[in-house]
């Protein structure tokens, strides 16, 4: 069983998701976002930290105009031109 990124695609283990999975909200809480489940996604701690407090359709914006910058993680560069398209 794995759990994907909603954002970059990447998979991890369901017992290492601890590690590398956090609840992303899609409209950050900072910005209104309720803590409902249309607005949870299931986001690798790369993709979270540079959300930071955009929301999904700025941090997809953000990330296809700054494919060089888009993921910090163990597959930093693999998904740039990947599963990013909205
Ligand atoms: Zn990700």
């Amino acid at each position: 069983m794995t759990l994907t990124c909603y954002y970059c695609g990447w998979q991890s283990y369901e017992s290492l998701a601890y590690l590398n999975f956090q609840v992303d909200h899609l409209i950050p809480p900072s910005r209104g976002g309720p803590d409902v489940p249309w607005n949870r996604a299931s986001a690798c701690r790369w993709c979270n930290l540079q959300k930071g407090d955009k929301t999904e359709l700025e941090y997809r914006t953000w990330r296809m105009l700054n494919p060089s910058e888009a993921t910090y993680g163990p597959y930093r560069g693999a998904f740039q031109y990947g599963p990013l398209a909205i």
